[in-house]
């Protein structure tokens, strides 16, 4: 039977920190939530908006390692440039979304696009760390480049909105992303009158980001860059707008496994990040200059 899922809390954006030179992030997770509260998401590091001057250095973060799990880096706004470590590079444009599988272990350095930053501009990302269960952990990286072209949309019959499906099925309508266990993840786009239900098992953990307008959630005002974390006690949200509006949806199934943590690691022991550090040093994440 369904049911309302009701707002367990709304999260105003985090005082920000800076990741290199490039990113300006509010952590809404795990850094202000369990770590597990929204798993299989285990990290979400919002970039809300913020102009940067032009620079003929592009602005970035320089090489680092990752293990255990996925980095997906949705631009809003503005263009960045990524390389790693298993020999993918590419520049994830505006609307792209970057689904990078570190699993096993990459380095990689993630930069503003050189034209871009020339000109400078707005910018406005968000990035996820999706969690991998211990059987996948060590599995190949993987990198998938997703274009804004090639997602699938399902347009409301009155035009008011479109989901853009980045990862899992909405109203038969099917993600490209394919990942490790079962993830919901959406660009919802509204105009003024929207109305749009979304179902998800009461058991998925459940959050929105506001991108773009102030949104009604249930029956519940948000406005722009706050987080709302839904209870698992129902299945149905009800979004609705009444202006122009964006709302990135995320919802998975828990992974039901311990979680030790550490800098770039996100591993299920102690032992597993000793591990990882020592990987690092032997030179097994590879090379990147
Ligand atoms: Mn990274």
């Amino acid at each position: 039977m369904n049911e309302l899922r009701s707002i367990e809390k709304v999260m105003a954006p985090p005082a920000p920190h800076w990741v290199g030179n490039a990113f300006r992030v509010h952590n809404f997770f795990p850094g202000n939530l369990d770590m597990k509260r929204m798993s299989p998401f285990f990290l979400l590091d919002y970039g809300a908006k913020i102009e940067f001057p032009p620079s003929n250095i592009p602005r970035g973060v320089g090489v680092h390692p990752h293990r255990g799990f996925e980095t997906v880096t949705i631009a809003y706004h503005g263009k960045v440039a990524h390389h790693d470590s298993a020999g993918h590079s590419g520049v994830i444009g505006e609307g792209d979304v970057q689904w990078m599988t570190a699993a096993s272990g990459i380095l990689h350095k993630e930069y503003h696009e050189e034209e871009w930053s020339k000109k400078g501009g707005l910018a406005q990302m968000a990035q996820i760390w999706v969690n991998l269960p211990a059987k996948y952990k060590m599995s190949e990286p993987k990198y998938q480049p997703l274009k804004h072209s090639d997602f699938n949309r399902f347009v409301f019959p009155d035009k008011t909105a479109e989901v853009e499906v980045i990862a899992g099925n909405f109203k038969d309508t099917k993600g490209i992303a394919s990942t490790f266990t079962p993830i919901e993840m959406y660009n919802a786009y509204l105009k003024k009158g929207a109305s749009v239900l979304f179902s998800f098992p009461k058991e998925y953990n459940t959050g929105f980001l506001i991108i773009e307008g102030t949104v009604m959630v249930n029956d519940k005002t948000v406005p722009a860059d706050h987080f709302v974390l839904f209870a698992n006690d129902g299945t149905d949200i009800q979004l609705s707008s009444g202006e122009n509006a964006v709302v990135l949806v995320l919802s998975g199934e828990p992974i039901n496994e311990p979680i030790v943590s550490y800098g770039p690691f996100v591993m299920n022991t102690k032992q597993e990040i000793l591990q990882a550090y020592e990987d690092l040093d032997k030179g097994k994440f590879g090379f990147l200059e």
